[in-house]
């Protein structure tokens, strides 16, 4: 069932099962995670940087941009997440999904002058556990 709320934790790490109608976050690993909002199951994590997302707090909610597309889920869910509300957004076809991915490689390009290395992305690995030991790995330079 899909949500229209959410909470958020300030968490060091990730636990091991990240609860339904959480947003966690990390700013150790500037990383939030959820599960996806559509209530299929799948966890989700956004890179919080410069040129992927980034987190507003308010003091009572948190907001993240821009909005999450979980692609390479079957559930291809679209929404925003802003202060504490789920906002379903429209499923993007293939064309402006991959038209999305293009302009973002770009303007990493722009932002770093090239791209040396290809960071995990959300959309295109397959969550959980072991992606996430990546991520870590990746953001400890190893
Ligand atoms: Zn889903």
């Amino acid at each position: 069932m899909s949500r229209a709320t959410y909470t958020h934790k300030f968490v060091k790490a990730f636990p091991e099962r990240l609860e339904e109608g959480i947003l966690y976050v990390s700013v150790e690993f500037a990383t939030a995670a959820h599960r996806c909002f559509c209530g299929c199951g799948s966890e989700v994590y956004t890179r919080l940087s410069p040129t992927d997302w980034s987190m507003k707090f308010d003091g009572q909610n948190v907001s993240i941009n821009p909005s999450v597309g979980n692609w390479s889920f079957a559930c291809q869910s679209h929404y925003i997440l802003a202060n504490g509300r789920v906002r379903w957004a429209d499923k993007w076809s293939r064309e402006r999904i991959d038209l999305g991915r293009a302009i973002d490689r770009e303007r990493k390009e722009w932002q770093f002058g090239s791209v040396t290395q290809s960071p995990p992305e959300t959309k295109e690995k397959p969550p959980g556990p072991v992606w996430f030991g990546r991520l870590v790995n990746w953001l400890s330079g190893k």
